[in-house]
């Protein structure tokens, strides 16, 4: 039986999940250390939400930091992880017909992907590579393209995916440290049955009384559907890695693929 690196959707929330040390990042920790050490790690991260599909191809990614109003250590943050090029080529290739543009100089390591990384390999010494999410495309696009990237699984990448499940900025409570509305509990609680038992479903939570309020904008939900890609791909349920709420209206519901 070839050996399949694991998979994981990650709820990053707020920034300065980076620089803090919590449940939530001592569980992204863990299951780093759970693993083998991939030879790459491929991230979907919600902050790349763009009008194409591409993946960084530069030898020496940057580090993005966007976001503003945040103090000057979040903006100190270097995560100087190299590339991979001949890695994103196998990547394109992998998953024809469906087309992937290589990206030699726009992007590189934003903050939905340094902020969990810096946790999980804080050396940096992994190669790391961004797929970003196409904005114009429907969730079936983004499930179909996350079961595409299966078979890199059994050639050592580690696949991430970055976002929320509920992310609704507009709702934030400052006041609701470590809670979650009633609303964001129930899509959280659907969301979550449906990944650890057929993820081929997941996109029924579009038509959720609560999608509206948990998901007002695609971005941050999308990743999930690279995961769920993959669970149908490999044909085992997602398991919960940690969960919570922040501010009334984020979930920060981490989930796992392992196994062959
Ligand atoms: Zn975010």
């Amino acid at each position: 039986m070839t050996h399949l690196m694991p998979a994981a959707f990650v709820g990053h929330g707020n920034p300065m999940n980076a620089l803090e040390q919590n449940r939530y990042t001592q569980a992204w920790s863990t299951f780093a250390s759970s693993m083998q050490r991939p030879k790459a790690i491929l991230v979907v991260s919600a902050h790349w939400f763009v009008n194409i599909t591409a993946v960084t191809s530069m030898h020496v990614p940057r580090t993005i930091h966007d976001f503003y109003g945040f103090p000057q250590a979040l903006f100190d943050v270097q995560y100087p992880a190299p590339g991979d090029p001949l890695l994103a080529q196998r990547i394109v290739d992998a998953v024809q017909p469906t087309y992937v543009g290589l990206d030699k100089d726009s992007w590189g390591i934003d903050h939905g992907t340094w902020s969990v990384l810096v946790h999980m390999f804080p050396k940096a010494d992994v190669p790391v590579l961004q797929l970003s999410i196409n904005a114009t495309l429907p969730f079936e696009y983004h499930f179909d393209l996350g079961a595409r990237l299966h078979a890199l699984r059994s050639e050592g990448v580690l696949i991430l995916a970055s976002g929320n499940v509920v992310h609704n900025l507009r709702l934030v409570d400052w006041n609701s440290p470590g809670l979650g509305a009633d609303w964001a509990h129930r899509f959280d609680d659907d969301v979550r049955s449906i990944m650890t038992s057929d993820a081929a479903l997941l996109g029924r939570a579009g038509v959720h009384a609560d999608y509206p309020l948990a998901v007002p904008t695609p971005d941050h939900f999308l990743p999930l559907a690279y995961i769920a890609g993959l669970s149908a791909a490999a044909n085992v349920p997602a398991r919960t890695l940690v969960d919570g709420y922040e501010m009334g209206s984020l979930s920060m519901t981490a989930y796992e693929l392992t196994g062959a």
